[in-house]
C-alpha cells in the first residue's frame, strides 16, 4: 500500500502526519511510504531520519503521485486534489464546517476522506483518537501560558522574605484538555478549582486532586459530549460562577458543544471583578471562545486582566504532538489493512462514524446539510 505524506500547508503548523517511528512500523507492515521533503523539519525530524526508517522522501510535485493513502494533519489544500488518485483514501483533521466548498470538492473528486475529528469516542477507538491526543498537548501548554502569564508564582513558598500563598486556578470545562491543565497546574504547586457540567467530569477532577465547583445543572449530552445549556441554565450558570471567578488568580477554560459556537462562561463583567494581575487562557479561542473578551490568536489586556486566546496549541509542542498524532494515525491505517492490502470495512463503525465523503457524496450528515 502506497502512502503520502505531503508537507502541511497551514501557516504556522509545526506538526507532521507521520514521524520516522511510526514510518518504520507502516513499512514494517507492508506499506511504503513516500514523504515531501522537509515535511517533518519543523517538528524537528530530518528527511535523513525518515530514509533510515525506510521512507522515499520526494519533492512536492512527486509526493502525491500514486497513494492509495494520504496522511495530513490539518486539511489537504482543494489545489493539490488534482494530483490526488479519484480512489485514494484522504485521512487527516478536516474542519468541514470551516469550509464546506472543500468538502464538496473532495466529494466531487470522488476519494474518500476520514476526518480525525469524527472518529467516535468509544473505547476500540481510544488509539486513533486524535481529539483526545491533541487536547492532552493542549491543556498542557494551557497551563503553562497560564502560569508564564501569570504575575504571581503557582506553588506556595515558605522563604526567608515570607510566605506565598499559591496561586487559585479555576479549570473551566474538565474533558481531556482540562484534565492536563488541571494535572499540570497542581504539579506547578497551585490550588485548583474545577467546574463541568458532567458528573463524570467532576469525579475525574476530584481524583487529580482539584476541589470541585457543583451546581444543580447537569448536562450529559450524545456520546460522553456535553449538550448545549437552555438560556434559563445559563443565566443561572453564569450567576452562580460570577464570585468564584472573582476570586480566582487565574482561569482556564476549554469548554466546547460539538458542531457549536463555544459556550460563554466567563462575562466582561465577570473579567472586571477579578484582581488586576489575574490571568485567562482561553482555550475555546478558535471555536468562539468561552470567555466574552476573548481575541482569537491575542492576548488582550482588560483592568489589569489578560485574557489568552491562543490557536493550535498543540503545533508548540511539535515532537510529542506530532508523536501521539502519528500513533492515532498508524491504528487507523491498520484498521484499512488485510494481510498488507487495502481492505477497508466502511460498515465497522469507527470508519462509518469518521467518514466525511466517499463515492462522489459527503456522507457526514450535519457537512451535508451545510452544503446544502
Ligand atoms: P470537549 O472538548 O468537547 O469539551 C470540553 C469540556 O467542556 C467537556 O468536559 C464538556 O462537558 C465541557 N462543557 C461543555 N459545555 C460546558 C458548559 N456550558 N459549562 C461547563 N463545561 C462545559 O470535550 P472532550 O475533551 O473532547 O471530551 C468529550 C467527552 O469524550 C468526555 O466525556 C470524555 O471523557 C470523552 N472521551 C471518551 C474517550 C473514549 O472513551 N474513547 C476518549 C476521550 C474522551
Amino acid at each position: 500500500v502506497q502512502i503520502a505524506v505531503p508537507k502541511e500547508t497551514a501557516p504556522g503548523e509545526r506538526r507532521v502526519a507521520l514521524t520516522p517511528e511510526v514510518v518504520a512500523r507502516l513499512v514494517k507492515e507492508g506499506c511504503a511510504v513516500r514523504l515531501e521533503a522537509g515535511a517533518g523539519a519543523s517538528a524537528f525530524f530530518t528527511d535523513e531520519a525518515y530514509r533510515q526508517a525506510g521512507a522515499e522522501v520526494v519533492p512536492a510535485e512527486a509526493v502525491l503521485e500514486g497513494a492509495q493513502v494520504v496522511l495530513t494533519v490539518g486539511p489537504l489544500e482543494a489545489s493539490a486534489l488534482p494530483r490526488v488518485s479519484h480512489e485514494a483514501i484522504l485521512i487527516g483533521f478536516q474542519y468541514p464546517h470551516r469550509d464546506p466548498k472543500r468538502v464538496e470538492a473532495l466529494a466531487d473528486w470522488g476519494i474518500s476522506t476520514l476526518a480525525m475529528e469524527l472518529i467516535p469516542r468509544i473505547t476500540r477507538a481510544q488509539s486513533m483518537d486524535a481529539l483526545s491526543s491533541q487536547a492532552t498537548v493542549a491543556g498542557y501548554r494551557a497551563a503553562l501560558i497560564a502560569a508564564q502569564l501569570s504575575s504571581r508564582f503557582f506553588p506556595m513558598l515558605t522563604t526567608a522574605a515570607g510566605t506565598i500563598r499559591p496561586a487559585r486556578v479555576l479549570v473551566m470545562g474538565v474533558g481531556v484538555a482540562g484534565l492536563q491543565a488541571i494535572a499540570t497546574a497542581k504539579r506547578l504547586g497551585a490550588n485548583v478549582w474545577a467546574y463541568d457540567v458532567r458528573k463524570a467530569a467532576a469525579e475525574q477532577a476530584l481524583s487529580l486532586g482539584a476541589k470541585v465547583i457543583e451546581l444543580p445543572i447537569s448536562a450529559e449530552g450524545e456520546g460522553g459530549y456535553a449538550r448545549e445549556l437552555t438560556a434559563e441554565e445559563q443565566a443561572m450558570q453564569l450567576e452562580a460562577l460570577a464570585r468564584q471567578v472573582g476570586q480566582m488568580d487565574v482561569v482556564i477554560t476549554t469548554a466546547q458543544i460539538p458542531g457549536r459556537r463555544a459556550p460563554v462562561l466567563v462575562t466582561a463583567e465577570m473579567v472586571g471583578r477579578m484582581a488586576p494581575g489575574s490571568v485567562i487562557v482561553d482555550l475555546a479561542a478558535e471555536s468562539g471562545g468561552n470567555c466574552e473578551l476573548t481575541r482569537p490568536g491575542e492576548t488582550v489586556e482588560a483592568g489589569g486582566v489578560r485574557v489568552a486566546g491562543p490557536l493550535n496549541l498543540p503545533s508548540e509542542l511539535p515532537v510529542h504532538a506530532s508523536e501521539m498524532y502519528a500513533k492515532n494515525l498508524y491504528n487507523l491505517c491498520k484498521l484499512l489493512l488485510k494481510n498488507g492490502e487495502l481492505a477497508p470495512d466502511w460498515s465497522d463503525e469507527i470508519l462509518a462514524g469518521a467518514l466525511l465523503t466517499h463515492r462522489h457524496e459527503i456522507t457526514h450528515g450535519p457537512t451535508r446539510l451545510l452544503v446544502g
